[in-house]
């Protein structure tokens, strides 16, 4: 919801920059859980967790140094067990990633969660070393779509999400775009491949396969690719798996041919600056990251915070990064906004409706982007 003052109150210090913040492409659905949330399900269930209190559990989980991916990968160990397999802290879990969003001056948010990590039955492995049990990737799905739904009525925001494969996962895939398939619109815009870059989609069929059916059901289609891994991968996701956007893409420049082709394409870059200096994509300082090379080039990309509860962010942190080491305008906070709203997969009718808030809120003409 844009509030009737936004603009007039955009930009005059640096604590307001959050009031200018409209959309969001790249979150993960499991990086975004309230702690308390954790402790309450883990207290309920019996399941041992790190610790007992938010910033006991938050020194296990979060961090603000640079650590390696098997590292990073880890937090997500030390949490999961306490959401996984259980009804209610999935379907919690979206509803307050909604008022998340909307306290931090959202109002479209696209986020994303492999179904199968959330589940503990009908999946192999059954992830977290849970025991087996009866909720399936399935009504997974359906319990996050009520979850979403039921914060966007009370939010007032628009939310919709993107499941994901996983790279070490290609048995899962064909399963992920049938999901797609059938809550296409209803919450589901897409789908996504996350993980390990380093093992290459083409080796995987299963990947390869439900890419190709994504793309003949209509189904919007975005891949990590070229956060830590090559350009290649992020020549692959074009390519092989007819990405329409790339999460992160940092490595694009390491290939000024393809980087080029993707300007020209005008190929979105889900960026996510916070992130990218804490899994150690980029170098750490922020003055020589690959977002400055995308602004300079006018490229088409977002800001966004991939796993706000594990780097202890919100968007705010991002958007302070790019105004204080990136020399981000406020035209360039308004063109970033705009080509997420552009890049979004909303449907048309929805897409403009978004747009044309975000033009008004701009106080710019609506053809003007
Ligand atoms: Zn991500």
């Amino acid at each position: 919801m844009i509030k009737g003052n936004l603009y007039c109150c955009l930009f005059l210090n640096e604590p307001q920059l959050q009031n200018f913040i409209m959309k969001e492409l790249h979150v993960h659905l499991d990086g975004a859980i309230k702690p308390e949330t954790i402790l309450y399900f883990g207290k309920k269930r019996g399941i041992q967790l790190p610790a007992n209190t938010v910033s006991g559990l938050l020194q296990h989980i979060s961090y603000n140094k640079p650590l390696t991916l098997t590292q990073f990968l880890d937090k997500f160990a030390h949490y999961m067990p306490a959401i996984a397999g259980d009804r209610d802290a999935v379907r919690r879990v979206a509803y307050e990633f909604v008022g998340m969003k909307a306290r931090e001056g959202i109002i479209y948010v696209e986020v994303r969660y492999s179904p199968h990590l959330l589940a503990n039955c009908k999946v192999d492995p059954i992830p977290w070393g849970q025991k087996e049990g009866d909720l399936t990737p399935d009504e997974v799905v359906h319990l996050v779509n009520q979850g979403l739904q039921d914060g966007e009525r009370d939010f007032h925001i628009k939310a919709r999400s993107i499941l994901c494969c996983m790279r070490h996962m290609p048995n899962w895939s064909s399963e992920v775009v049938e999901l797609c398939k059938k809550y296409h619109n209803n919450s589901v815009v897409a789908i996504d491949l996350a993980g390990d870059e380093l093992l290459k989609a083409e080796t995987d069929q299963g990947h390869r396969k439900a890419y190709e059916e994504a793309e003949r059901c209509g189904i919007h289609r975005t891949v990590h690719a070229g956060e830590v891994g090559p350009p290649s991968v992020i020549k692959e996701a074009v390519s092989l798996l007819k990405a329409e956007r790339i999460g992160h893409g940092y490595h694009v420049m390491n290939d000024p041919v393809l980087y080029k082709e993707l300007l020209d394409k005008r190929m979105h870059f889900e960026t996510c600056p916070w992130s990218s200096n804490l899994t150690g994509a980029c170098d750490p300082d922020f003055k020589k990251h690959p977002i400055i090379q995308f602004r300079k080039d006018q490229a088409n990309y977002s800001l966004n915070t991939d796993d706000p509860l594990i780097f202890n962010s919100t968007i705010d942190t991002d958007y302070k990064i790019a105004k204080k080491y990136m020399n981000f305008t406020e035209e360039e906070f308004k063109r970033v906004n705009i080509n997420a709203a552009q890049a979004s997969f909303l449907p048309e009718r929805e897409k403009n409706e978004l747009l044309n808030k975000l033009y008004e809120a701009y106080g710019m003409a609506p053809n003007k982007s």
